[in-house]
């Protein structure tokens, strides 16, 4: 039997055509999931700005650069889907392992302490989530992190390179010896709760630098102590009560 050529639609033909519905329909679909993700994204932002505000400026912190780093940072992004809503509320969230990200105000204190900025070499001992090195690292100042729970390190530094925080270095390790092949430092930060201050830490610390550390008894209140390095002269200052996770030793 001979076909008529005339009535038959060429194979490409109905083939883009269905290619096109089925674009089509993609689009439709995925269109709704774009604009809540960015509605999403929009009430983080607002979320955090407000954060900043009653959390933040109303309680006294006055540093610009530790202001802006705050509202830089997408603190929804440090923990697990699950707690994302909490994120920017006034309080510590679990992060796993027993360990947790410090709340909001006490992580923009801590950075407004030690004044980092851009050409500032800081040296964090307990990375955790990453969130308090991307802070300090949203001042523009170099990082290295050591955290000894080589799961939370790993995830840390892979989130980390995920959100585009190119000037934070992590390793797993004990954060008692410091990182002496980067030192001296202009900073150190320390977010858990130390019983004395690890002497490699002071050896660290570069001429006019400053340290933050909770210093106490595990798992009770303990002091948030600044420690400022003149020469041969140590001094040291307590700053207010706080309660951190442990700083562990490696066996
Ligand atoms: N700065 C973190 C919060 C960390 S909680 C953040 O922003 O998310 C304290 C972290 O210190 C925990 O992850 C704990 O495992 C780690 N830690 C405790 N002792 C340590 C040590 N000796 N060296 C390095 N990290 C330590």
């Amino acid at each position: 039997m001979r076909m008529h050529p005339a009535r038959q639609t060429p194979f490409s033909a109905r083939a883009g055509r269905i290619l096109l519905l089925a674009s089509a329909l993609l689009l439709l679909l995925l269109l709704p999931c774009a604009a809540l993700a960015a509605e999403e994204s929009a009430s983080f932002g607002q979320a955090r700005e407000q954060m900043v505000r009653s959390q933040l400026e109303r309680r006294g912190i006055s540093d610009q650069a530790t202001l802006q780093a705050m509202r830089r940072v997408p603190r929804h992004n440090f923990v697990t889907e699950s707690l994302a809503r909490e994120a920017y509320t006034d309080r510590p969230l679990p992060i796993g392992y027993g360990q947790t990200i410090s709340q909001p105000y006490i992580v923009a204190y801590m950075t407004q302490v030690v004044a980092p900025g851009p050409g500032r070499r800081i040296l964090e001992i307990g990375t955790g989530s990453g969130y308090q090195a991307a802070v300090l690292a949203a001042t523009g100042a170099e990082v290295f992190s050591i955290e000894i729970i080589p799961e939370l390190a790993e995830s840390a530094a892979e989130r980390l390179r995920r959100l585009g925080f190119k000037a934070i270095r992590v390793k797993a390790g004990d954060g008692y010896f410091g990182w002496v092949e980067h030192a001296p430092f202009d900073a150190i930060v320390v977010t858990a709760a130390a019983e004395f201050i690890p002497p490699p830490l002071l050896d660290q610390l570069k001429n006019g630098g400053r340290m933050v550390i909770p210093v106490g008894t595990p798992f009770f209140v303990q002091t948030l102590m600044l420690v400022e390095k003149r020469g041969t002269e140590i001094t040291t200052s307590s700053l207010m009560p706080v309660r951190f996770v442990p700083f562990r030793r490696a066996e």
